[in-house]
């Protein structure tokens, strides 16, 4: 009874921290799914973000100008297709701390990351490891090996995945910086995600980039999980280079289109290995054919081919709402959003056996989203939390991730899971 109670204040002080909530408007600038007819409670925008209210409009406009203009609107839409991509990347340089020359809204994730392989993993005979995180995202780990391969090397001796201590869900900052020592003037590359897609872990970048610069490597992440979430600078931290997607915090739609930062210091190196397309040669010789490639200066020269123009609209009107909000006040509500769920599931998981919250419990080594991993049983309080109205998602082996995304979620939402899964989590794993 005493554990009930303590539930209950903690979900009654939901009412109390929306009121207090500087982000609290910007919920209804998003258009909210249903389940069964009710509003969901969407704790998935770390897969696919919500759709902001006014991206319709910026996609419509984009289809009016073609239906108008046809071919004129490379130069005459409102917004000129023939430089669209440049229309995101101030906004997009914001939310990652980069110059806009160091960022490019291009491709797909993983594209861009094979992209940045061919310029920035230059194996030799003595430096060709690839240091990563264990149990990294499929994609990442596929592109990684397929890469190696194409090279000729054998992905089994060059791919050097870091696991947690025994007993434990995650890397400590030190046990990093200590592989990659370790492996040291063998070490090519350091290729770690920002925050992990699955334990929610919030790498130390700048002290992961700092390493392995002293031994001589590149450091580049994968920042899916992380744009849009947690507050980067990567220019500031030295980063090389950085890749991610903006379906999800980002808010920018199913597909859209992909991002890569390029460290000025290599953005401004023409000589720097790449694949080369028309879109990033440069601008004055872009249609004269009978010229060697030459890159336009900055994250722009990577471009292969013209731009996404619907993608990019979506990502446009995105954008504008993150510059309205600002990073800084984004940060303040998703560390007061995510503790809060940390603190009611603690609160509904006391005397519950075989959960645990495996994301760490310090703030600043975690987003927007907390796991719980499930000894058993796991998949069943998923559907159940489904059947409820809960949008989460559910990772093999034994994971159900729960991201507040603090442009969208209220505390409410946060107590009404809390709710939810305490009626769950009685009838389940008890
Ligand atoms: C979501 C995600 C991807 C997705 O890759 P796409 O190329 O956009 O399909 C890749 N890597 C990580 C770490 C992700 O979280």
């Amino acid at each position: 009874m005493a554990e009930l109670t303590q539930l209950q204040t903690l979900l009654d002080r939901s009412a109390e921290l929306d009121a207090a909530d500087a982000l609290a408007a910007f919920r209804s600038r998003f258009h909210i799914p249903t389940v069964d007819g009710r509003p969901a409670l969407y704790f998935c925008g770390n897969s696919l973000g919500l759709q902001p209210k006014g991206t319709h409009d910026e996609v419509l406009q984009e289809l009016a100008d073609w239906q108008r203009l046809g071919v004129e609107g490379h130069f005459h839409a409102q917004s000129p297709w023939f430089s669209a991509h440049r229309t995101v990347t101030n906004a997009m340089a914001r939310v990652v701390g980069a110059l806009p020359h160091e960022v490019v809204m291009m491709n797909s994730l993983t594209v861009n990351l094979h992209l940045m392989l061919v310029s920035f993993y230059r194996p030799t005979a003595e430096r060709f490891r690839i240091l990563l995180a264990g149990h990294e995202f499929p994609s990442d780990r596929y592109a990684l090996e397929t890469h190696v391969r194409s090279m000729g090397l054998d992905p089994t001796e060059t791919l050097l995945e870091l696991h947690p201590h025994p007993g434990s869900h995650t890397l400590t900052t030190e046990q990093i910086l200590a592989a990659i020592d370790d492996v040291g003037t063998s070490l090519a590359l350091v290729m770690f995600s920002g925050v992990h897609y699955y334990t929610g872990q919030y790498f130390n970048i700048p002290a992961i980039t700092q390493a392995a610069h002293r031994v001589g490597a590149v450091a580049g992440f994968d920042l899916a999980h992380a744009a849009g979430n947690v507050n980067l600078h990567l220019h500031d931290w030295g980063v090389d280079f950085a890749v991610w997607c903006t379906y999800k915090y980002l808010n920018a739609g199913p597909g859209g289109v992909g991002g890569t930062f390029v460290h000025e210091r290599h953005g401004n190196n023409p000589d720097l290995p790449r694949y080369g397309g028309w879109w990033g040669n440069a601008e004055s010789t872009r249609f004269t054919m009978d010229h060697a490639f030459v890159p336009t200066a900055g994250a722009d020269g990577w471009q292969l081919s013209n731009a996404p123009i619907l993608p990019l609209a979506a990502l446009r009107a995105s954008l504008a709402v993150f510059d309205e909000a600002g990073m800084d006040a984004i940060g303040t509500k998703r560390e007061a959003l995510t503790s809060y769920l940390v603190d009611v599931l603690d609160a509904v998981l006391t005397g519950v056996g075989g959960v645990h919250i495996i994301t760490p419990r310090n703030a600043a080594e975690r987003g927007a989203q907390i796991s719980l991993s499930f000894d058993h049983d796991g998949k069943a309080v998923f559907d159940a939390l489904r059947s409820r109205g809960v949008v989460a998602d559910w990772r093999t082996p034994s994971v159900i991730r729960l991201a507040p995304a603090p442009l969208y979620n209220t505390f409410a939402d946060v107590a009404a899971l809390g709710k939810q899964l305490h009626a769950v989590v009685a009838k389940e794993v008890s």
